[in-house]
C-alpha cells in the first residue's frame, strides 16, 4: 500500500508526530507531500503555536504579522538558525522585510541601495514605491548621519527587464559600457574626419593662392585670416574664398609688405 493511499487523518498524524525540521523535509518529498504540507494547512499554525518557544516567537516582528509572511514561512524563519544562502552558523537575524534569514555580507551581496539603482541603472524613483527594503545609517563629513534604503536585487531585476529590456546587472552594465565604446568610437571618427576636412582645405586654399599668383606659404605665414579661414573643418568653396578671404589676404600681405619696406 502506498502511503498517500492512507486516510487523510493517519497522514495528519504523522506529519503531527514530527519535529521542526523533519516537518519541512516531509514537506519537500515529493509532489504529494508538497501539497498536503501546503501553507494553508493548519499544521503549521497549530506547530507554531504548540511547539514553537516564546523567544523564538520574540523575534517575529509586529510587521511581519501583519504582512503576508504565512505559519510556515515563520516557521521556516525562526525555527532553524544560519544563513540560508552560505550556511553561515548561528545566524538568527531575519530581514522580514525580504522574508530571509542571512548573515550580513549575504544581506549586502543581495542588496543594492536606492541611489544605486535609481543613479546607476537609470530605475526612475517611483518604480521603486511599493517594494520592501531596509535601512541603514550612514555617516559622511558633508551630509552627517543619513540613512540610506537598501533593495533585494532580485527585486530589481524586473524594472531593469521594463526599463532597460535587460534580464540582469550585469547585462545593463555591460549594454552600457558598450554604448559608451560606440559613443567615444565615433567622437574619434568625427575628430578624424574634421583632421581630413582641415587638411583638405588648406591644401585647397593654398592652390587657390597659388593660382592667385601669391606665394602659398608666404601668404600662410603672414596673412591671419588665411590661417583661421584654412584651419575651419568644412568644405572649401571658391566663390566664398575668392570673394570673401582673398581680398583681405591680399590687404594682409600688403599691409605685412609694406611694414617690410618701411623699416
Ligand atoms: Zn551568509
Amino acid at each position: 500500500m502506498n502511503l498517500c493511499e492512507l486516510p487523510e487523518g493517519v497522514l495528519d498524524r504523522i506529519a503531527r508526530a514530527c519535529g521542526a525540521a523533519a516537518l519541512f523535509n516531509l514537506a519537500c518529498t515529493d509532489r504529494f507531500w508538497a501539497s498536503f504540507l501546503n501553507d494553508s494547512h493548519d499544521l503549521w499554525q497549530d506547530f507554531w503555536e504548540n511547539k514553537v518557544c516564546d523567544t523564538a516567537k520574540r523575534r517575529v516582528t509586529d510587521e511581519a504579522l501583519a504582512g503576508a509572511i504565512s505559519a510556515k514561512q515563520r516557521l521556516r524563519l525562526v525555527g532553524f538558525t544560519g544563513c540560508v544562502f552560505c550556511g553561515a552558523k548561528r545566524i538568527r537575524k531575519v530581514y522580514w522585510e525580504f522574508a530571509v534569514r542571512c548573515c550580513t555580507d549575504c544581506l549586502h551581496a543581495r542588496t543594492i541601495s536606492d541611489y544605486r539603482v535609481t543613479h546607476d541603472y537609470a530605475v526612475p524613483a517611483d518604480a521603486l514605491a511599493g517594494l520592501p527594503f531596509v535601512t541603514t545609517e550612514m555617516w559622511s563629513r558633508g551630509h552627517g548621519t543619513y540613512t540610506v534604503k537598501f533593495h533585494w536585487r532580485d527585486h530589481i531585476v524586473p524594472l531593469l527587464r521594463r526599463y532597460h529590456g535587460v534580464d540582469s546587472f550585469e547585462e545593463y552594465a555591460r549594454r552600457k559600457q558598450e554604448a559608451e565604446q560606440r559613443a567615444r568610437e565615433d567622437k574619434r571618427a568625427i575628430e578624424e574626419r574634421k583632421v581630413e576636412l582641415r587638411r583638405v582645405r588648406e591644401a585647397k586654399y593654398r592652390e587657390w593662392c597659388a593660382d592667385a599668383g601669391l606665394d602659398p606659404d608666404i601668404a600662410m605665414k603672414r596673412s591671419y585670416t588665411l590661417r583661421a579661414k584654412s584651419a575651419i573643418a568644412a568644405a572649401p568653396r571658391w566663390p566664398s574664398f575668392v570673394n570673401n578671404v582673398l581680398p583681405v589676404v591680399r590687404q594682409e600681405l600688403e599691409a605685412w609688405q609694406n611694414k617690410q619696406a618701411g623699416r
